[in-house]
């Protein structure tokens, strides 16, 4: 059986970056930026104040001395500040020629007139120098960023008001079964209802992709075939159930019969064994994930996310693994690399990993709340309370803030 991290790399070998597309920057955030940022002016412009005050020669101070200009924000100063003299500014104005600092006005009397500074003022005090912030010419945004609120920021400054971003990859969603039903379809003895098809529509759009939800096939080749082939529009194509090695087991075979390429077959680990990724004769990435909603949504997080993040051009690709101490025991067959769900929670100022409850891949409820994939190496059955394990962390930290205990 292929590790996980194998079974990475060749999902990855799969995937090919997508085109581009330039959008209007209100609506850029979680994209994932296409083109280097570049500053084509300096942030700030010119050296400006830091405070209302005034600006000066520091050599002068403390003194008093005569006042020869206002200068509010977004005007340019006129006079020349020779010895002697001084000019009163406000926050963000231009520091005028001459003037090596500014004497905040606390420090001073305030006068229009004169000025009375009493305190001894250093040469650049509460002045912002010309590109402190952003030099002309520099990237400032690397391209294979996710765009969050800092980024829509600094590209306001530096006048991206269009940016280029990678396109979403489109994402068509399969459930298997013909026990499955869809939402709002009647119960019936022995359904199940369909909860994989959205949790993954959730976990691609997260990854930033575009799901688009493409019904419910039956356990026959011929209607996985048909439902595959009817995804063939898309990038990639994630469908849950009928991977295991049933009788009424049809993913692997209808990809077959669509000429797949497949390059994992069962991956070391617990959940998720029964995963099958091929790539499709029309270059679509095709993704079997196991059926059991937890397994399915951490098969996702590994293999599937990676793999928008690639085609978006994003960097990193994998979500980081940190050692957290454990506040339960945690156990494992031993037999292959086991996810358990935590929520990692900050307690005493240090953080805990507080294990799920039920930690059966049936369980969907397991995952409310959880915010890490604890990792038991193969050959490790247990670890004790107290101690650390590596914990990748998922997801958005917020989701779910009302589960933390
Ligand atoms: P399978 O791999 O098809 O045998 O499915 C394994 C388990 O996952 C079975 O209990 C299925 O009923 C369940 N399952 C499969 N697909 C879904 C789905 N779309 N939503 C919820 N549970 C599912
Ligand atoms: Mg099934």
């Amino acid at each position: 059986m292929l590790s996980v991290e194998e079974a990475q790399e060749r999902v990855l070998e799969l995937v090919t970056p997508l085109g581009v597309e330039h959008i209007a920057l209100h609506n850029a955030l979680h994209r994932v930026l296409a083109a280097d940022a570049v500053a084509a002016f300096d942030v700030p412009e010119g050296d400006n104040s830091a405070m209302d005050g005034y600006a000066l020669i520091a050599d002068d101070t403390p003194g008093t001395l005569r006042v020869i200009e206002d200068i509010p924000a977004g005007t340019v100063p006129q006079q020349r500040v020779e010895r002697g003299t001084a000019s009163r500014i406000m926050t963000g104005a231009l520091v005028p020629e001459g003037a090596d600092a500014i004497a905040q006005v606390e420090i001073t009397d305030g006068g229009s007139e004169t000025v009375r500074v009493d305190r001894k003022v250093a040469p650049g005090t509460h002045v912002r120098r010309r590109g402190e912030d952003m030099r002309s010419g520099d990237t400032v945004i690397a391209r294979g960023t996710r765009i969050g609120p800092a980024e829509i920021g600094v590209l306001a400054s530096v006048q991206q008001s269009r940016v280029t971003v990678a396109r979403k990859p489109a994402l068509a969603i399969l459930a298997t079964g013909n026990e499955i039903l869809d939402v709002g379809a009647p119960r019936r003895a022995g359904s199940i209802v369909n909860s994989n098809s959205y949790a993954l529509a959730a976990l691609a759009r997260e990854a930033g992709a575009e799901p688009q939800l493409r019904g419910i096939v039956s356990d026959t080749r011929e209607a996985t075939v048909a439902g595959l082939s009817n995804a063939l529009d898309c990038d990639f194509i994630v469908t849950s159930g009928g991977v295991s090695a049933g009788a009424y087991d049809f993913v692997k075979d209808a990809v077959a019969e669509l000429g797949a390429d497949t390059r994992v077959w069962r991956v070391a680990m617990k959940p998720g064994k029964p995963v099958v990724v091929s790539r499709l004769p029309g270059g679509q990435v095709a993704f079997g994930l196991p059926g059991n909603p937890v397994s399915c949504m951490v098969a996702f997080i590994l293999f599937v996310a990676p793999a928008i993040r690639k085609a978006m051009g994003e960097a990193p690709l994998f979500p980081p693994a940190v050692s957290v101490r454990l506040d339960a025991p945690l156990r494992s067959p031993g037999d292959r690399r086991t996810y358990l769900r935590v929520r990692v929670i900050a307690r005493d100022g240090d953080l805990v990993a507080v294990p799920m409850k039920a930690q059966g891949s049936h369980v969907s409820t397991s995952m409310l709340g959880a915010n890490g994939l604890a990792i038991l190496e193969s050959g490790i059955t247990r670890v004790e309370a107290g101690e650390q394990a590596p914990v990748l962390l998922i997801g958005n930290p917020f989701n779910g803030m009302s589960h933390a205990k």
